[in-house]
């Protein structure tokens, strides 16, 4: 009989979240880390990024009091101390996975983990760290391995890894991935930011905010090109307003030491950029490096992300993948979600997962969030759509703030007014979202939204007042014409 009945290789979101759901489902579990439990997400990712930017973010309140009446002198910020910080929220997190893990019977091995068969692995010591002391230790040491491990199902949650820019000079003193941005122990002077998705963006904003010369490096014609045109392009003007220099339609072609770095822009003003630090943010990619997915038969796509189905199945029986190495949506509460749903399916439930409705955030100045369609992407699908739109500085709440900045965006059905996607710019986007996921789960429509009595002054309100506008019907902006 195999030693557990569920092995999960990686302690990320997705796989910590699956380990603690099979053990409560009555199944013996093991879960192999080979760096720190809580995976990218509580270490390199979701979690180090917000408590840096909440630190950027009260430096900016205080550095604005004087507006709200309040005086604040001499208000300066430790960057070694922001740093401290950030390291103690994360230690609080990883310290409570692993006992949640401990307290669920999960049996959490140290090493990495290797397939010798496809529910077999042998577990390897991990080697130092490349980046920096304390850091990943993304290598198996070499040598014989630690101990074999079987189970009779296994969950491959392995996650992802920054991708690399195969450009000359991508390897000089002061390139860096966001894994290596952590490393930084000042501000830099002058930051060039290659990538303006999520990761990059967020960077940008909280070093703009700690006093950087920050220039962006996006290949689209906006930044966050995932999101609704509309609200890639209002953060490139509220960038721009921030002195932050944003260059899209445009690509890095080298990196060359000079004074500091010297970085190159092909695109429609082509340029060269000097800079101290270079931060690559311009994807991920799946980490699968030496972990035997061709002895265990495990198919990957053209990337080499496992291809899985709405079950969570790989093509070989009895494993799984989940999380980002399976590159469906590199986000923490998909990874989260799919664990759910795998280790259900593992102890016997007939669950499925659906991507309907993934809501995202991306913490910048302004916040953006969404969910569901984009415009683009509802016509696309062929629907006929009605959109809506209400700016927070109609809103008391926003104004008693101070936050007036940005606006929700609601793609709806043009025959029966479903609420199709939701789009935020502004002040605590990455609450207000809950509600427009609810509604796309729900099928809620424009009528149902404005029907709904929102607490008065909030900035919730403004889920209510964008459906008012989209019915034709708002109160607090003047209608269109007709
Ligand atoms: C800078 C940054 C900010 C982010 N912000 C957000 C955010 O705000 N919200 C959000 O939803 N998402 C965010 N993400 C994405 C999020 O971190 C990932 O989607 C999430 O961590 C994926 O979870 P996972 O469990 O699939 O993998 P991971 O979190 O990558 O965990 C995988 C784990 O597997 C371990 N492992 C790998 N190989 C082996 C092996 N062979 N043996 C043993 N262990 C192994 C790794 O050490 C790691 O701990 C951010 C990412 C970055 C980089």
């Amino acid at each position: 009989m195999p030693e557990f009945d569920l092995l999960v290789i990686g302690g990320g979101p997705g796989g910590y979240v699956a380990a603690i759901r099979g053990a409560q489902r009555g199944l013996r579990v093991g879960l192999v880390e080979k760096e720190r439990p809580g995976g990218v997400c509580l270490n390199w990712g979701c979690i180090p990024t917000k408590a840096m930017l909440r630190s950027a973010e009260v430096f900016h309140t205080l550095t604005a009091a004087a507006e709200f009446g309040v005086y604040a002198d001499n208000v300066r910020f430790d960057f070694a101390a922001v740093r401290q910080r950030k390291d103690g929220v994360v230690k609080e997190l990883t310290d409570g996975v692993a006992g949640l893990l401990k307290a669920n019977g999960v049996t959490v091995i140290e090493g990495h983990a290797r397939f010798v068969g496809p529910t077999t692995v042998e577990v390897h010591e991990t080697g130092a760290s490349p980046i920096f002391e304390g850091g990943p230790r993304y290598a198996a040491a070499p040598g014989a391995p630690v101990r074999q491990v079987s189970a009779q199902d296994v969950i491959v949650a392995t996650g992802s890894v920054p991708a690399l820019l195969p450009i000359p000079g991508a390897d000089l003193p002061g390139v860096v991935t966001s894994d290596g941005a952590f490393g930084l122990t000042e501000v830099p002077r002058r930051l060039v930011v290659i990538g303006g998705s999520a990761v990059g963006a967020e960077w940008a904003s909280l070093f703009a905010t700690f006093g950087s010369q920050v220039t962006v490096v996006e290949l689209q014609d906006r930044l966050v090109p995932l999101e609704d045109k509309e609200i890639g392009d209002a953060l490139g003007r509220s960038f721009r307003k921030r002195g932050i220099t944003v260059l899209t339609g445009a690509t890095v072609t080298a990196i060359a030491q000079d004074d500091g770095l010297l970085v190159s822009v092909a695109g429609p003003k082509p340029q060269d950029i000097p800079a101290d630090v270079v931060l690559v943010g311009v994807g991920r990619r799946p980490n699968t490096a030496e972990l035997g997915l061709d002895v265990a038969g495990i198919g990957t796509d053209a990337r080499g992300f496992i291809e899985v189905d709405d079950q969570l199945r790989t093509g070989v029986e009895h494993v799984y993948a989940i999380g980002d190495v399976t590159g469906r949506a590199l986000l923490a509460h998909v990874a989260s979600h799919q664990g759910l749903t795998a280790a259900d399916v593992i102890a016997g439930h007939d669950a499925h997962i659906d991507y309907t409705v993934i809501p995202a955030a991306t913490f910048t100045h302004p916040e953006i969030a969404s969910v569901g369609l984009t415009e683009a992407a509802a016509r696309a699908a062929g629907h006929e759509v009605i959109t809506a739109k209400f700016p927070f500085a109609a809103l008391g709440r926003a104004k008693t703030f101070g936050e007036t900045e940005g606006i929700m965006k609601i793609v709806a059905g043009q025959q029966h007014r479903e609420v199709l996607g939701v789009h935020i710019i502004g002040p605590s986007a990455s609450d207000l979202i809950t509600e427009g996921a609810l509604a796309i789960y729900l099928e809620a429509t424009l009528d149902e939204l404005a029907d709904t009595i929102h607490a008065h002054p909030t900035l919730g309100e403004i889920g209510m007042e964008t459906a008012l506008a989209g019915l034709g019907l708002p109160v607090h902006i003047a209608p269109r014409k007709r």
